[in-house]
């Protein structure tokens, strides 16, 4: 795995490159196109834009619908999409193992969109490749999987099949699996879609794949992997010593990868990557305007998002990144090392910075103080802590000595 950190300047001064190459609406007869600045009276040129790259990128506002790495894109935006190919190639083949040119790819609004459209697209395949009606499609996945898998196979009208997890280890209960794939079988379902996690978003849990798949392929001949690392991708492929989950594993066709979490990009910068001669399966072929075609569930989007996340990524290295991911792991045994001590149950995937506690070792104010997250707000069994960048071992000290305290005094009675 190897991208370089470059400085600062020589970043600004290839994102203002690749701006320039784009379409300029001052300067170009530009009379067909539904786009153009920000509105003006509010972003005028601001004279501090000429430092900051990723503020003009949003100004100019340059769109990037469609799949750039399938075809040429409108082509009004080239400069900036050839950064965003940039990236798609550091998610898929430095960081998720990929073959170079082996993939397509896009950034989607967000996990949830990146997830849809994995399902979206294996569900074409299997209708027109197999004459699959809908019904006979299931989805199935782990319960601690992201509520995004149930939005899609809601709107695609395939059927979501959950199998359980083990309380303490959160790991699928092959006995559950094997009962869910034999019923779902039975009910008419012939084509799978198995929807495997990188980093559950309660409890940073990661699937193993090889027993799954192995009970899949007993009865199912026709199935395809997405994994969802939306949370875990810019963190567990840098920590964990042997990653079962990225394109180096044959059986994964597809993987989602979210800047907006882990990476500190904006808001806007899901990752959608698949393996080739997929994504054919949702072209809009009536999308006939759009120079290039459709392959994305959102259409228009912003380029900035792409360059946000560019720019990051170069900020670092792959080095950098990594090292900023160890002291995250570091700050996050720090933190559990404390707990094994006051002999607090929690869940915690070694290789993941979050830490998951058994709500009946914690008050209810001790967790609303620190804002922990349950895994259900009517009924909590679990309270998250997520070790992020801003979580600093001031912070995890301060929470330390609160639950020391509250903890004695109950002992004390
Ligand atoms: C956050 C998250 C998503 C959804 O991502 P959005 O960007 O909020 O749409 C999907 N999967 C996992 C595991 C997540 O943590």
């Amino acid at each position: 795995m190897y991208w370089p950190k470059l400085p600062t300047a020589t970043i600004r001064e290839k994102v203002f490159e690749a701006l320039n190459k784009n379409l300029n609406y001052n300067t170009e007869p530009i009379l067909g196109l539904p786009g153009t600045y920000l509105d003006q009276e509010q972003f005028y040129n601001f004279p501090f834009l000429k430092e900051a790259a990723f503020l003009s990128v949003l100004v100019n506002n340059p769109n990037h619908i469609g799949c750039h790495t399938y075809s040429d894109g409108e082509k009004y935006f080239s400069g900036t999409q050839q950064l965003e190919i940039d990236l798609l190639r550091m998610c898929a083949v430095e960081i998720l193992g990929a073959e170079e040119s082996s993939y397509d790819g896009y950034v989607a609004p967000g996990g949830t969109e990146a997830n849809i459209q994995a399902q979206w697209m294996y569900r074409n395949y299997f209708i027109q490749e197999k004459n699959a009606k809908a019904d006979e499609i299931g989805v199935i996945f782990s319960e601690d999987a992201h509520y995004s898998v149930y939005k899609g196979s809601n709107l695609l009208g395939i059927h979501p099949i959950v199998v359980k997890v083990d309380h303490v280890t959160r790991q699928i209960i092959l006995d559950d699996l094997k009962e869910k794939l034999e019923d779902a079988y039975n009910n008419g379902v012939r084509y799978l879609i198995v929807h495997l996690s990188m980093g559950t978003t309660i409890f940073g849990s990661v699937d193993s794949p090889t027993s799954f798949i192995k009970l899949v392929k007993d009865y199912f001949k026709d199935y395809f992997v997405h994994v969802d690392a939306a949370f875990g991708g810019f963190i567990y492929p840098f920590s964990a010593q042997n990653n079962e989950l990225d394109f180096k594993n044959p059986e994964v066709s597809s993987i989602t990868i979210d800047g907006h979490k882990m990476l500190q990009s904006p808001y806007g910068t899901g990752v959608f990557l698949c393996r080739k001669s997929l994504i054919e399966y949702v072209q809009t072929k009536e999308a006939s305007y759009v120079y290039g075609s459709d392959f994305t569930l959102c259409g228009s989007r912003s380029g900035a998002n792409a360059i946000s996340m560019w720019m990051i990524l170069m900020t670092h290295g792959s080095d950098g990144w990594a090292q900023l991911i160890q002291q995250l792991i570091n700050r996050t045994n720090y933190l559990c090392d404390a707990l094994d001590q006051m002999g607090v149950k929690y869940y915690r995937n070694p290789d993941m910075n979050i830490v998951t506690i058994d709500s009946d070792e914690i008050s209810k104010d001790l967790a609303e103080k620190y804002y922990l997250v349950a895994d259900n707000y009517l009924n909590p069994r679990w309270k998250k802590v997520v070790v992020m960048a801003h979580v600093n071992k001031e912070l995890i000290d301060s929470f330390l000595i609160d639950l020391k305290k509250e903890r004695n005094v109950a002992a004390s009675f």
